[in-house]
């Protein structure tokens, strides 16, 4: 049955999937994967991982006309959801209705990853990418529902920190079956330093996180519970309700202890900015 997503067509949800979800977000290069592995590593012994950490968001809606309005219930139920995906790493994301900024543009309303738009909107319109998650929703390019920067990025291009979604991706938009604001959960855990769950399939460490079974690929749709589906070991189940996979919206709620710990990390190591108001 046909599929479709912002405006473009699939043959079929899993087409759609195997295109990536809609996440455009860089597969890490396994250079950077070693990197980080390695800075991690050479600090763990002079780290004290906080407690908690509040994170304030800049929303920078970009419209094109009537296009794109969010509401302020939409951002309110927006940030519920990430208090609660990211509770047991002790974030707490904030956000003030003074500072939302509404951008009436049609380029940068239909920016691609990597393009000169996007480029041009968040040079324009970011805060410090030192101190706030920058989160700009727009129409996107057909068929993508969003994307993330890495925070081991941060030092090297700042401008382009942030996330970016589809505006109809968050909660109560138009974008079924992904329309219940989980892709900004998702996209936010790349902006923390986590991969897909699927990373580098059944070869070698999969997405470095330990407790996250190696699967071969994106799992979509509802999977049934309690079956492998495509774990790649056995007696291992695929992470079917990992945020971090590409499950439907109201399939996804779970983070594991390993992926928190990896978010504290991550943070810890290039996302210092945000530490002012952390309590260790
Ligand atoms: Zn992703």
């Amino acid at each position: 049955m046909a599929f479709f997503i912002n405006n473009k067509e699939f043959k079929d949800q899993e087409e759609f999937i195997r295109y990536g979800r809609g996440c455009a977000t860089k597969i890490p290069t396994p250079i950077d994967i070693l990197r980080v592995d390695e800075e991690i590593k050479a600090n763990q012994t002079r780290r004290q991982l906080f407690l908690d950490l509040t994170i304030e968001i800049r929303f920078h809606h970009i419209t094109y006309g009537a296009r794109g309005l969010i509401t302020r219930t939409q951002r309110e139920r927006q940030v519920e959801l990430l208090n609660t995906a990211y509770s047991n790493v002790g974030l707490t994301f904030t956000y003030s209705e003074q500072e939302v900024k509404f951008i009436d543009n049609v380029n940068w309303y239909n920016m691609g990853h990597g393009s000169a738009s996007e480029r041009q909107a968040k040079t324009t319109l970011g805060a410090d990418p030192h101190k706030y998650l920058n989160f700009y929703t727009g129409g996107l390019v057909a068929g993508l529902l969003g994307w993330a920067t890495f925070p081991y990025d941060l030092a090297g291009d700042p401008d382009i920190d942030g996330v970016v979604m589809l505006d109809e991706s968050l909660p109560g938009g138009s974008a079924e079956p992904y329309n219940l604001g989980m892709t900004a959960v998702h996209e936010v855990g790349h902006w923390l330093g986590l991969y897909h769950t699927f990373q580098g399939g059944c070869d070698g460490v999969g997405d470095h996180v330990q407790d996250t079974p190696a699967h071969s690929s994106a799992n979509y749709g509802k999977p049934e519970e309690g079956k492998p589906h495509n774990a790649c070991n056995i007696n291992d189940f695929a992470p079917i309700h990992n945020y971090m996979n590409y499950v439907d919206d109201d399939w996804m709620n779970e983070l594991t202890t390993a992926q928190e710990t990896r978010i504290k990390e991550q943070i810890m190591m290039y996302r210092t900015g945000l530490l002012n108001s952390a309590n260790v």
